[in-house]
């Protein structure tokens, strides 16, 4: 008996999914097109449908148009009764949005990290989200988190962030112990990938390599439209493998991580070198004093013809061609987007990246291989963090 119980629960779960989704997909739709179109019966649809009236995430707007019967009550989707809160943790600031449930931005804040980690980082958390919860003027569905790391995807663990340096922090059960609310944590770069899938220029496509390349660097793999998690959480880590034999001292203990001669943190601080160790630099030209320098500075400065700086994109560029030729080639899937701060080069990484692709692959394969950038600009972990929240709470994809 118990067996059956349950099954007729997830039966009543998935139905509800099916029905919620087809409201949230429409702009206004019917229980005669939503039986219609799902298979179920209209007393099902009705009885399930009632249950969201009641909960606040569906609303009736009036009568539709007949089609020989009585004219039918039109439903709709309600985007800012719930809002979600979301955080990104991987950028030198922490990011937090008030988000409807349509994954638009209400309220966003912003917390200065400079080199805090530890205790002193949780805190910073807190604080953003005391923040956020104090903006938001309507109920919470839940808490998402985006954060660097090897994070556990279920109980929501930080096995390990090293630029943090958080480990074995249990962060979704002390943000759920504390808010009192849902709580859902994954890599940053994974929620990057949610993004991409979800909101991206290439989201119908079913395989995609997403690689987010910020202060540290992680990849993120789909297949199939899902994610691909392989053996465990920590799939795509690729910003600790060292590519350069007595390297830099990587904060991970080990020298030489790709993070070392790849990460937007590198690539700016061998730039302000560059602009004060020769005075005739282009990048000297942009800005006043090499500090300011931003990407942007120095995607200007490769335009100009600075020779120093293209040398500094190519050999970035070296390091992650070869990496991410391992991927594309070990895997076969061919559509990589590049997410993150390193977004701002534009095509002068592109053109550097796909020319380095054809050094490292058959050229054959290199053809095939499509990098771009991609166009979700900087809000790219919230916006995925949200889409994970509303997968996990309501079921909408
Ligand atoms: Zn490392």
């Amino acid at each position: 008996m118990k067996y059956i119980k349950r099954n007729q629960q997830q039966t009543r779960a998935y139905n509800r999914q099916l029905v919620l989704q087809m409201i949230y997909d429409h702009s206004e739709t019917s229980r005669i097109d939503i039986a219609r179109q799902t298979g179920l019966t209209r007393t099902t649809v009705s009885d399930l449908v009632s249950e969201l009236l009641t909960e606040g995430l569906v609303e009736e707007i009036g009568q539709g148009q007949s089609n020989g019967g009585k004219r039918p009550t039109m439903l709709k989707f309600i985007d800012n009764q719930r809002c979600l809160i979301s955080v990104d943790l991987a950028s030198h600031e922490f990011k937090g949005a008030v988000v409807n449930l349509r994954g638009q931005i209400l309220q966003k804040t912003t917390l200065h990290v400079g080199d805090s980690n530890g205790e002193e980082a949780l805190k910073l958390v807190y604080e953003l989200i005391d923040r956020l919860i104090d903006q938001a003027d309507i109920p919470i569905l839940g808490i998402g988190i985006g954060s660097p790391g090897l994070i556990n995807p279920i109980s929501g663990t930080i096995d390990y962030a090293v630029n943090l340096d958080w480990r074995d922090l249990p962060l979704a059960a002390l943000i759920r112990e504390r808010y009192n609310l849902p709580v859902h944590v994954a890599n940053n770069s994974q929620a990057a990938a949610f993004a991409e899938k979800t909101f991206g220029a290439h989201h119908d496509q079913p395989n995609l390599i997403v690689i987010k390349i910020g202060r540290g660097i992680a990849a993120s793999i789909v297949i199939n439209g899902k994610p691909f998690y392989g053996d465990g959480p920590y799939t795509g880590e690729i910003g600790h493998v060292v590519v350069k034999e007595n390297g830099d001292l990587c904060p991970c203990g080990k020298r030489g991580c790709l993070e070392t001669v790849a990460s937007s943190r590198f690539i700016l601080k061998r730039a302000q070198n560059l602009a004060r160790q020769n005075p005739s630099s282009k990048l000297n030209q942009l800005v006043a004093d090499p500090g300011d320098i931003t990407l942007d500075t120095v995607r200007q400065a490769c335009l100009m013809g600075d020779n120093e700086v293209n040398q500094l994109i190519d050999e970035v560029s070296t390091y992650l061609g070869m990496a991410i030729a391992n991927l594309v080639c070990g895997i076969n899937i061919r559509q990589v987007m590049i997410a993150g701060m390193i977004t701002e080069l534009g095509d002068v990484l592109i053109n550097s990246l796909q020319h380095q692709l054809s050094q490292h692959t058959l050229a054959y394969l290199a053809k095939e291989i499509h990098i771009e950038m991609s166009q979700l600009g900087k809000d790219i972990v919230i916006q995925g963090i949200s889409a994970l929240l509303l997968q996990r709470e309501l079921g909408i994809y």
